[in-house]
């Protein structure tokens, strides 16, 4: 018996996500939603929950970064081998593909926590021998490939990873499906509920919707219908058959197609979007159903740098296991705080250099903003006016940007290059970099090395966003469209500061562009930066309330909390 049977003895919380990012080591993440999840199992063992998380093994990784020298994004794969750092367990199970059999195994992670609380982390992987050869690619790149693909790989995550649980002797007491890419464990969980030995079993009242209900929580995490992941019938009959039959998946997951937010909506007890916001957005989309809010948060001890790991051990020292204590921020000496901050700027300029050659300036007002390079996020949004930008940041502030493009996003590729083009024509006014391959280890050194961390959302598309809150934690304040979790985490002038109007719009429709970009260089110019030159009290009191007034409550712990006595225990 391997000592992961000691998991199986305690009934668990299945927890699905298919990215998952834990550390730089396992590349098995896109970007927020897969670091979200990875915080979420590490707050889960900090706080000593019983939880097991299921996720894909993804062989290939998202891909590697690199930037040409005509600003265009080049991908590359990450090869990384499970057994480096993982388990393989003894029992497989088998789901059916375009009617082959699939036979899938699972690795084992443990992710521990100094509390004591350890969580497994199970990753899926079909690159089995046996297995037919197209089939042994499903879990290689994460979110590669086409439709027909990423069905396949949620048949492995969803009715697989519910199998797989099922095979190795878990007890499941709910199943929370993080995003809606997990929604088929539905399907496995009806079929368990069916009530045996009717004749007519066409009759969709022999699977027992509300029982599997009770069963399950489902955290949808995208504002937007085009968003949610939808696949049409013939599509769905060839690759995953008929698993329940078919007027009961169409009442289930939609009439026109197969709809995995709304299957997931229709067998879920508890539903939730990820910030307030985004909780009433996804009210709108999907009328009829009760939809809660439980803002996101970040692991705190993941995202402190090492100098705020140092500084918040010496003046709060149980703040990574309790975080809510960082509202006593005021006790800290403000030189200390001052201090590492440029501490963390240095170690960020240190890494710039290496990496870019750049040599920027610590005295200089420095504005991160990296993130999934999406359209959306308007990453170029601090370029609409170059005269502007020039005449009032020349030799005053310096900017660092990151971030990846999905493959198949054009939009977000020549957003890229627009970036990295005005990096170029700007050079010797106005210093900027674009860092290579934002990742988890870049992320790391990157927020809490800067002075104030932009985002610039398109209204309502930010769900919640997290970065914003790993820069509070590192008393970086933020500069923020008025969307996601910065609605809940603004205050004027005290934590951060807003761009643009308030938040009163429920659809993409209304755009206040031109309106976002004034506000941006007005307050840069009036506000923003002579705080920074002229009143090096006044900045340092903003650092410590975005730690006291926003990371104190945004992070992980107190989202998990909210978690067991909203959603797990009801
Ligand atoms: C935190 C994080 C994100 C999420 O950033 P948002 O600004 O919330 O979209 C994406 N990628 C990496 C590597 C991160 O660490």
């Amino acid at each position: 018996m391997g000592d992961w049977k000691r998991f199986t003895f305690e009934s668990r919380i299945a927890y699905f996500s298919m990215e998952i990012g834990l550390s730089n080591d396992i590349p098995t993440y896109s970007g927020g939603l897969g670091i979200l999840a990875g915080d979420t199992i590490k707050s889960a063992a900090d706080l000593n929950l019983p939880m097991v998380a299921l996720t894909l093994a993804s062989r290939k990784g998202y891909f590697r970064q690199k930037i040409g020298p005509d600003g265009w994004q080049q991908e590359y794969p990450v090869i990384w081998k499970p057994e480096q750092f993982m388990k393989l367990l003894p029992s497989k199970t088998l789901v059916t593909i375009e009617g082959r059999d699939v036979k899938i195994q699972a690795w084992i992670y443990k992710v521990k926590s100094p509390s004591g609380g350890e969580i497994p982390v199970l990753f899926l992987d079909t690159d089995i021998p046996g297995n037919a050869e197209q089939d042994r690619h499903i879990t290689d790149e994460l979110y590669g490939g086409d439709n027909r693909m990423r069905l396949k790989q949620e048949i492995v995550l969803g009715l697989g990873g519910a199998r797989i649980l099922d095979a190795l002797g878990f007890r499941i007491r709910k199943y929370h499906m993080n995003e809606g890419h997990a929604s088929l464990l539905t399907l496995e969980l009806l079929n368990r509920s069916r009530i045996p030995f009717i004749e007519n079993w066409e009759e969709p009242g022999l699977w027992d919707v509300r029982q599997v209900a009770e069963q399950c929580v489902f955290t949808t995490h995208t504002p937007v219908a085009a968003g949610h992941d939808r696949f049409p019938y013939p599509l769905v009959d060839e690759v995953l058959g008929e698993v329940i039959p078919t007027p009961l998946l169409r009442e289930l997951g939609g009439e026109e197609e197969l709809n995995m937010t709304v299957l997931a909506l229709n067998l879920s007890h508890y539903v939730n979007g990820v910030a307030k916001k985004h909780g009433e957005i996804s009210k709108a989309l999907f009328p009829g159903f009760e939809i809660h809010a439980i803002t996101n948060g970040v692991h705190p001890f993941t995202w402190a740098s090492p100098y705020f790991v140092a500084l918040f051990n010496r003046y709060l020292p149980s703040w990574a296991h309790e975080p809510e204590i960082l509202v006593r921020v005021d006790t800290i000496p403000d030189e200390d705080v001052w201090d590492a901050h440029c501490g963390a700027k240095a170690y960020l300029f240190q890494y710039i250099e290496e990496t870019t050659g750049v040599c920027l300036d610590p005295d200089l007002l420095t504005i991160g903003f990296a993130r999934r390079a999406a359209a959306y996020k308007r990453g170029d949004l601090i370029f609409s006016d170059l005269e502007r930008l020039l005449e009032i940041g020349s030799g005053k502030l310096q900017l660092v940007f990151g971030g990846k493009a999905h493959p198949h996003d054009q939009k977000g590729k020549e957003l890229i290059q627009r970036i990295t083009q005005k990096i170029n024509q700007l050079r010797g006014q106005l210093q900027m970099v674009y860092l290579e391959n934002y990742n988890m280890d870049v992320a790391y050194r990157l927020i809490p090395g800067v002075d104030l961390w932009l985002n610039t959302p398109i209204r309502p598309l930010e769900a919640s966003g997290t970065s914003g809150m790993k820069a509070a934690l590192n008393g970086v304040p933020n500069f923020s469209v008025l969307d996601g979790w910065w609605i809940e985490g603004h205050i004027e002038g005290k934590t951060g500061w807003s761009i643009g109007p308030p938040p009163t719009e429920m659809t993409v429709s209304e755009n206040h562009t031109d309106e976002d970009a004034v506000d941006l260089y007005d307050k840069l110019e009036q506000v923003i930066l002579p705080l920074y030159q002229n009143d090096r009290a006044g900045w340092v009191k903003m650092m410590k309330n975005a730690i006291g007034k926003n990371a104190y409550y945004f992070n992980t712990h107190v989202m998990m909390r909210r978690y067991v006595s909203e959603a797990y225990i009801r």
